[in-house]
């Protein structure tokens, strides 16, 4: 299914012109407009789904492989030290488009990019007491 009011559903489908840098039936790799860093790259599905909850297994395996891929090329072809794969899911966690995409964030010496959080602390009793409750709904 694809959205119509959907801007990615309309760069991934060819309706808003992209210079992908890979397409394939399922999907289709973007140059970020607005990249944190030089190669910053999008993963996108052809299909629309607003987020990882709503991903099939064989869109999701796929969009992985091609991840892989697009890693590869990226580091290859650039001098980068480093790569983050973000994907980012409901406007709490950063999501801006609401149509499932994967970044891929190479990473240089002295950049900009900022990634990371502050580690908290955990019990196993509190380890226990999670697993239990979403092992439940695996
Ligand atoms: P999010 O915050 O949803 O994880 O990421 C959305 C990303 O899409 C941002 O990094 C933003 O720069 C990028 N973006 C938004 N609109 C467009 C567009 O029209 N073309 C391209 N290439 N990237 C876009
Ligand atoms: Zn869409």
């Amino acid at each position: 299914m694809k959205k119509d009011d959907c801007i990615f559903c309309k760069i991934a489908n060819g309706i808003i012109p992209a210079n992908a840098l890979y397409e394939d039936d399922t999907v289709k790799v973007i140059f970020d407009v607005g990249p944190a860093s030089e190669g910053h790259v999008l993963i996108l599905p052809k299909e629309h789904f607003d987020s990882i909850y709503m991903l099939d297994d064989e869109t999701a395996a796929h969009i992985f492989k091609v991840a892989v891929k697009v890693a590869k090329a990226l580091q290859k072809a650039l001098p980068l030290e480093g790569l983050n794969v973000v994907q980012n899911n409901g406007k709490m966690a950063g999501q801006t488009v609401f149509h499932f995409h994967m970044h891929l964030i190479p990473r240089y010496q002295g950049d900009t990019v900022n990634i990371g959080w502050k580690p908290g602390e955990i019990t196993p009793e509190q380890i226990d007491a999670l697993k239990e409750k979403v092992a439940a709904e695996l």
